[in-house]
């Protein structure tokens, strides 16, 4: 296959590593050494999309909308006249807000996007003047397609994959390199719908999908992924390589590196996902097929989180009551982040925004004398992720377990519900025995 018709490598580059466009440049420049074409997938710049959530919070805010349409620019130096549209575009979305009620969820994505508008103008500028022909391209006028859950969308794979694969061919074809806007999509019903936060890892790793890349680069600052949080375990390190189902469940039990999404185009199209950091592009971690043999551990913690217990005579001698229980929250909309079970006990893991609805739709199913509703306990989730984390069962260190209100395991990921004050030192137990000490 000739290098013009070899798939594209698609590279993405988070807020933090849009900080400086010469290393974005350098990077973009090494990998088209030797004809390879690419395509770049941006998110906005470092806090662009929190000011933008912030304006969409005080609606009617008048003088804090110019502050933050005026930080917005100040946080794009050297912004060229296509960019400048993006920015007045800003000022009348803003303007537009004022008058109305609080704006919908579609009105919200469409603020939103212009975070990564805006930085796909402002990064292709750069890039031109220094002469690699970047054109900037915006994922809903390409044709992303989305379903029309706003704020947290999926992408529509069917959908998508012929105008996305004309769209980016024309401009490969043409010797372009186009800068796409990540993060969010075209909803089915034609309106803007954001990924949910940190979307464009899933946007860059559902482009490399539909080009039929082999690899897609997610560039980030500092990072590639680690054994834990560094600012909980200071002697964590990195991991090179990763299956696709461990990074599913780091990026699930909250270690922030990616959004839970992406793991899943990369897997369907055995596409290799490469987190690579920008201040030292040695360091990088590679996602793929799993191997045989590989021994990853990684700790991971989620929080603040509530406990509630129930106890109901006879328990699953009572037929459907998960199902009952399952029932309640949802309606409730309440969702669960973790379950225990034993045969007379229910111990659900909430977020603390919907303890209050737990306890209240659960009340009625304790009318017997014998039932209790206990809680909330506020708990930190910690996990062990790994592929074969079951082996390790017989090296659980007593410190990590003492008090704990619940365990749930899988062959690759193991959870314990821990009380909120015990967090740090269970998860730094758990790294001493599972990961051990020291850099490599
Ligand atoms: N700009 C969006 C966010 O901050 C998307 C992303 O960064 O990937 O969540
Ligand atoms: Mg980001």
């Amino acid at each position: 296959m000739s290098a013009r018709t070899a798939p594209p490598l698609v590279l993405k580059f988070g807020g933090a590593a849009l900080a400086d466009p010469a290393p974005v440049l350098a990077r973009i420049r090494a990998a088209r050494r030797g004809g390879r074409p690419v395509v770049v997938v941006v998110s906005a710049r470092a806090r662009v999309t929190d000011r933008l959530l912030e304006a969409a919070r005080h609606p009617a805010d008048r003088a804090r909308h110019r502050r933050i349409l005026r930080a917005i620019e100040e946080d794009h130096p050297g912004l060229l006249e296509p960019g400048r549209r993006q920015i007045e575009r800003l000022g009348r979305l803003l303007r537009e807000i004022e008058s109305g009620a609080s704006p919908d969820p579609p009105t919200i994505d469409r603020l939103l996007s212009q975070g990564e508008r805006i930085a796909a103008h402002w990064l292709a500028g750069h890039l031109r003047r220094a002469g690699l022909p970047a054109v900037p391209v915006e994922s809903d006028h390409l044709g992303l397609i989305t379903d029309n859950a706003y704020g947290a969308s999926c992408i529509v794979f069917e959908r998508s994959r012929a105008p996305v694969r004309r769209g980016l061919s024309r401009v490969l074809a043409s010797g372009g390199v186009p800068v796409v806007t990540g993060f969010f999509g075209r909803s089915l019903e034609g309106r803007v719908a954001t990924l949910g936060r940190g979307g464009s890892d899933y946007a860059a790793a559902a482009i490399g999908a539909l080009l039929g890349s082999r690899r897609v680069e997610l560039v980030k600052r500092q990072v590639a992924v680690l054994t834990a949080d560094p600012r909980e375990v200071p002697d964590a390190r990195p991991i090179p390589a990763l299956s696709y189902e461990e990074a599913e469940e780091l990026a699930q039990f909250g270690a922030r590196v990616l959004h839970p999404l992406t793991i899943e185009p990369a897997r369907a199209h055995r596409l290799v996902l490469t987190v690579r950091s920008l201040d030292d592009p040695r360091r990088a971690t590679t996602i793929g097929p799993g191997r045989p043999g590989r021994r990853n551990r990684a700790i991971t913690s989620l929080r603040p989180l509530h406990l509630v217990r129930l106890r109901v005579p006879g328990g699953r001698q009572r037929p459907g009551i998960v199902a009952d229980v399952a029932r309640r929250l949802r309606t409730g909309g309440v969702n669960v982040v973790q379950l225990f079970t034993s045969s007379a006990l229910l111990c659900l893991v909430l977020e603390p925004g919907g303890t209050a609805t737990a306890l209240r739709t659960l009340r009625s199913l304790t009318t017997d004398d014998a039932a209790v509703l206990e809680g909330p306990v506020p708990v930190a989730l910690v996990t062990v992720i790994g592929d074969g984390v079951l082996d390790d069962l017989d090296r659980l260190p007593a410190e990590a377990v003492r008090g704990a209100e619940g365990l749930s395991a899988t062959p690759r990921a193991l959870s314990l519900a821990v009380p909120a004050r015990r967090r740090t030192r269970v998860v730094r137990a758990l790294h001493r025995s599972l990961v051990g000490g020291g850099r490599r």
